[in-house]
């Protein structure tokens, strides 16, 4: 098998943790006898530094042209304490999802059962959970219309949502409930927005054809005081762009940290595999990210753009052998971990690299 991977660092930690990704890349081709090659591209900070633009017409090119996206996080502290710049980092990231058509972002959150003390919800309630989110990633008040009145006093952004928008990650998020346990939450805000009573009536059309899967609708709200109330209500959750954006970084912390979830953003064009957590750059640079969420983010390629379910699995346990030894990054020790098992970015992914070499280990199943 022969795949082109374009690599997108990007800004803060994405570089750190898109190296451990790659690396992980490089064991699983030369284990497999694949032949996986590489070429790395701009987006962010570092592209508006360098060429002026968060996303040159040239990195999209070679994005599109790829078998797949590894994509680490853009964002600098510039941009964030100054918020009349022009340019700004994540429109690189806005602009490579809605030219390649990636209208659907899956988000797994699975807990670790070594993680259960790094999260501060009590083991008791977050043991076993297995959530996949499906956020619609191209629509949304991200994408309406942007307004500021001349006195810059007013602004809006248009929340909007089309039929054929909703119709087709619903029916996505429906398939994977198929294979999981036939259970799909969709999640709007029907009592207070237009657009969210679309999306409700949307989803009850389509759940039509899908008699088999239980599916539920909760607003907005009650969605993320259920997450960490009883997070194994929920099976498939399917929400627009902002609440999903919200509700999976609460879901992160059912997990342990930001730095343990992975996405996939699929749809017309070539698949988009980045962790959910951004630049970080409060830690950038000092080999403290964990590189986890990178990891299983290339798990997700393997499986989705690959079609390589085993090795997608052999990654997976990988990280689940290694947290079972013990070791740990900062974001997900806790007091009982051995202070001498905890790890820099760096070496966190050549440990894991190190089981993939050589354990013949099995864990829990993991489904997408
Ligand atoms: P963030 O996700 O970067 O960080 C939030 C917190 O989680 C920080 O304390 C950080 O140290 C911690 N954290 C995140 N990932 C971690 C990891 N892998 N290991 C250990 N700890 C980790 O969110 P933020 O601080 O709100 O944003 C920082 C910048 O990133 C901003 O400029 C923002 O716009 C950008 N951002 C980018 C993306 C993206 O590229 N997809 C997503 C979110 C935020």
């Amino acid at each position: 098998m022969k795949k082109h991977i374009f690599i997108i660092p990007g800004d803060g930690i994405g570089t750190e943790v898109t190296a451990c990704g790659k690396a992980v890349l490089d064991q699983i081709a030369e284990d497999g006898g694949f032949q996986f090659t590489f070429e790395e591209g701009l987006m962010g900070h570092e592209s508006i530094e360098k060429l002026g633009t968060a996303l040159s017409d040239e990195t999209l090119e070679k994005a599109r042209n790829s078998d797949a996206i590894l994509f680490g996080a853009v964002g600098h502290v510039k941009y964030d304490n100054d918020p009349t710049l022009k340019i700004r980092p994540e429109q690189g990231l806005f602009r490579m999802r809605k030219e390649l058509g990636l209208y659907a972002n899956l988000r797994p959150v699975i807990l670790f059962d070594e993680l259960l003390n790094a999260s501060s919800l009590k083991p008791e309630v977050i043991r076993g959970t297995d959530i996949l989110f499906f956020r619609e990633l191209t629509g949304d008040c991200y994408f309406g219309e942007k307004y500021r009145s001349e006195d810059g006093n007013t602004a809006s952004d248009l929340m909007i949502y089309h039929r054929y928008e909703v119709e087709r990650i619903a029916i996505k998020a429906f398939e994977a409930a198929r294979k999981r346990n036939r259970n799909l939450c969709s999640v709007d805000k029907a009592n207070a927005l237009e657009s969210s009573r679309l999306w409700r009536e949307v989803v009850q059309d389509v759940s039509r054809r899908y008699p088999d899967v239980e599916t539920t609708h909760m607003l907005a709200d009650a969605a993320a005081m259920q997450l960490i109330k009883n997070p194994k209500y929920f099976d498939v959750v399917l929400t627009a762009n902002l609440f999903g954006d919200i509700l999976t970084d609460e879901a992160s912390q059912i997990a342990g940290s930001m730095g343990m979830l992975a996405s996939a953003s699929i749809g017309e064009g070539t698949g988009f595999f980045e962790p959910i957590h951004g630049s970080a750059y409060d830690i950038a640079g000092q080999n403290k990210a964990n590189p986890i969420a990178s990891i299983l983010s290339v798990a997700l390629m393997l499986e989705i753009s690959f079609g390589l379910p085993e090795e997608a699995k052999r990654v997976t346990d990988a990280v689940g052998h290694v947290l079972k030894l013990g070791f740990r990054t900062g974001d997900i020790a806790d007091i009982s971990s051995d202070p001498k098992k905890i790890l820099g970015t760096k070496e966190m992914g050549l440990q894991i690299i190190n089981s993939l070499k050589h354990s013949n280990f099995h864990s829990r199943e993991v489904r997408y």
